[in-house]
């Protein structure tokens, strides 16, 4: 299991050697990363948690294709009644690193994951997208009640 830290570089490095030299049509596998409860600004959790991610890699011409799902239950606090609950986060996300990379000037198109073209960290890329899919309120059953 990885702990997750701003500070860590690195948090789960994929090496793309077999899928480039056409030994494996696709990489697989799974991995857990660990999170104090007051890790992550804005989520108020009573409990540490871990996050479950299960990533496929398939290569495309020059380009790979990373599919991630994402799987977490967040012991948090609801927003309204500060009532404990566990609230279920569940992602399927889908990122293309290319090496062949063209710059069209515009912000919203600069790279966003450092690729060197043989390794992807795919602990990064799950973790980016765990953190910026996290909802701004999130509220158990209270308000049906
Ligand atoms: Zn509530």
């Amino acid at each position: 299991m990885k702990r997750f830290d701003q500070n860590t570089q690195e948090i789960f490095v994929v090496d793309l050697n077999d899928l480039i030299h056409n030994k494996v049509e696709f990489l697989t596998g799974q991995f857990n990363i660990f999170f104090d409860k007051e890790e992550v600004i804005g989520l108020y959790c009573y409990d540490n948690f871990v996050v479950n991610c299960i990533y496929t890699i398939r290569r495309v011409a020059n380009s790979f294709l990373v599919n991630l799902n994402i799987r977490v239950s967040l012991p948090v606090f609801c927003d309204l009644c500060l009532n404990k609950f566990e609230y279920d986060f569940n992602l399927s996300v889908e990122e293309i690193f290319t090496t062949s990379f063209e710059y069209t000037g515009k912000s919203e198109d600069l790279y966003y994951f450092i690729f060197d073209g043989r390794h992807i960290d795919v602990g990064r890329v799950c973790v980016e997208n765990f953190i910026s899919n996290l909802p701004s309120k999130i509220v158990d059953n209270c308000k049906r009640k």
